[in-house]
């Protein structure tokens, strides 16, 4: 079980031995690398006006602050690619809703229909347009994850993008309308031109990079022939347990939602 919940409030004063992340005006996490932690002691109580609480813990609670101004040794601000290496399940949770957070609070000031400023982000997270009127309040984008599964083998592919040297899940995002099973169906036949039956859950994560709700997937594919879409997906193949190819690292969903297809398998 986790420690952290989620929790939001404008108006909360951190305490002494309350605690703080921080993300500086170009949108870097302070890391504590003797700690391996994102998250800090309000030791110097050098929180200014503009602090919001964002976990609530069993004693105290954890604020989202902007930079900090004394940092020790210890502590650095790191970038996307920098904090990859640093993450685990729990560090996850508290990168991705920082960081959200971060862009709605900061970055999403303007209503899209009049270009009216917002309000200041309230308790319930919405922002307000006067204009309009009308309420925001902040995105999130859900993306399915689906590893395929035949007989005693499972389809990882290549996605056309950054990281073109992991073998992975077919991934992609809800359409308007679209169930998620409906998205699973229509993404894998996209991708590789497969039909499918047999559609199951298995797990969720929350990703901040940069607002994608993972939702993963396990299906069983009719027949192997796959037929790639080229324009995404550099390559599909079929595994099998004692020939499993370089996948995500932990702790991505892709890397659960892969093992536990692997495990699954006759
Ligand atoms: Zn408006």
């Amino acid at each position: 079980m986790k420690r952290f919940t989620s929790s939001f409030s404008t108006k909360q004063i951190p305490k002494k031995n309350d605690l703080v992340v921080s993300i500086n005006e170009s949108k870097k996490i302070l890391f504590n690398k003797k700690e391996g932690s994102f998250v800090h002691n309000n030791l110097n109580s050098q929180l200014k006006d503009e602090v919001f609480e964002i976990f609530k813990l069993e004693n105290n609670s954890v604020f989202l602050s902007g930079a900090l101004t004394n940092i020790t040794k210890e502590q650095a601000y790191l970038s996307k690619r920098e904090l990859y290496p640093f993450l685990n399940e729990e560090s996850l949770m508290i990168v991705s809703r920082a960081f959200q957070l971060f862009d709605w609070i900061y970055k999403q000031n303007y209503c899209s229909r009049t270009g009216n400023k917002l309000s200041e982000v309230r308790d319930d997270l919405s922002k307000f347009c006067d204009s309009c009127p009308r309420e925001y309040y902040p995105k999130m984008s859900p993306c399915i994850l689906v590893v395929l599964t035949h007989e005693n083998e499972i389809l990882l592919v290549r996605h056309n993008n950054e990281i073109r040297t992991l073998y992975t899940a077919i991934a992609g995002f809800a359409d308007l309308g679209e169930s998620l099973e409906e998205c699973v169906e229509r993404e894998v036949f996209e991708e590789v031109g497969l039909k499918i039956k047999n559609i199951n859950y298995v797990g969720s994560q929350s990703w901040p990079f940069p607002n994608q709700l993972m939702m993963a997937f396990q299906a069983e594919a009719i027949s192997k022939d796959v037929q790639i879409d080229a324009n995404e997906i550099l390559e599909a193949s079929w595994f099998r347990s004692n020939d499993l190819p370089k996948i995500p690292p932990e702790p991505s969903l892709s890397n659960q939602l892969i093992k536990r297809a692997i495990n699954s398998l006759i």
